[in-house]
């Protein structure tokens, strides 16, 4: 950045801060929707599991790696038959063993099976908190590293909330579109609003022209009325409401 008075005095400049602050007020009004959501997804999830079960046991126990064959895909980061695993499967508290109440591995099933590649993020989730933490379970679904420390909607990042509505088969019937349909298709809002995250904290120039900002504002306020849940959420409407005033400014 040029020097921090010029963000008040050139055009574009101001364009990049309000698009900044844009996706804050996105990320404040989609909040509550996504925590709701996820206690939803929590509870459907150990509903199934109990019903499957014949004396419903809660088990507080199993690691993340108890549950994960040794090597997972992307989780263990040694492979072969002589080498051991450094990284999920470290210490013997670590190693894979069935879940004595017969439950987490069911847990485990049912996220895998709602996840749109069937390929959960384990590294960013704690087993031992699925039962007691909706977000451990939503955090299986956020970009693969880098939420491990997270245990709220509200510290996990823009980009990790949309990346849970677009891995998250539970999301299919919350948005009024198809979620990402696909190369030949034009892409669905989410993946247009995290492009936006990317772009605007990445941006090395700092700078948004006026037409890239009214796409920016145009696109959030469009997923925040989205007609199926969004548009009837009180924060959602008030996000609206705050960006409508923030780009007249
Ligand atoms: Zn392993
Ligand atoms: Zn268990």
């Amino acid at each position: 950045m040029a020097n921090l008075s010029a963000v008040f005095s050139e055009k574009e400049r101001t364009n990049w801060l309000k698009a900044w602050l844009a996706v804050d007020i996105a990320k404040a009004g989609i909040e509550q929707f996504v925590e709701n959501e996820a206690i939803t997804l929590q509870a459907s999830i150990y509903k199934i599991v109990w019903s499957s079960s014949q004396a419903p046991a809660a088990c507080i126990g199993c690691h993340t790696a108890n549950l994960l064959k040794c090597p997972t895909k992307n989780v263990c980061n040694k492979w072969g038959s002589q080498s051991t695993c450094n990284s999920m499967h470290d210490s013997a508290l670590k190693q894979p063993r069935p879940c004595p109440a017969n439950v987490c591995n069911k847990v485990h099933d049912e996220i895998v099976k709602r996840h749109r590649f069937n390929n959960p993020s384990w590294k960013n989730t704690t087993a031992q908190q699925w039962a007691t933490n909706p977000w451990q379970v939503g955090k299986a679904y956020l970009p693969p590293d880098g939420y491990a420390g997270k245990t709220t909607v509200q510290d996990t990042d823009f980009n990790g909330i949309i990346s849970f509505m677009m891995n998250c088969k539970h999301f299919y019937n919350r948005l009024s579109f198809l979620i990402s349909p696909g190369n030949h298709n034009s892409p669905c809002l989410l993946t247009k609003a995290r492009d936006i995250g990317k772009t605007v904290r990445h941006s090395s120039h700092c700078k948004v022209t006026d037409p890239d900002l009214q796409v920016i504002f145009t696109t959030l306020a469009c997923l925040l009325s989205d007609p199926t849940c969004l548009a009837h959420d009180v924060a959602a409407k008030e996000a609206v409401r705050k960006l409508a005033e923030l780009y007249r400014q």
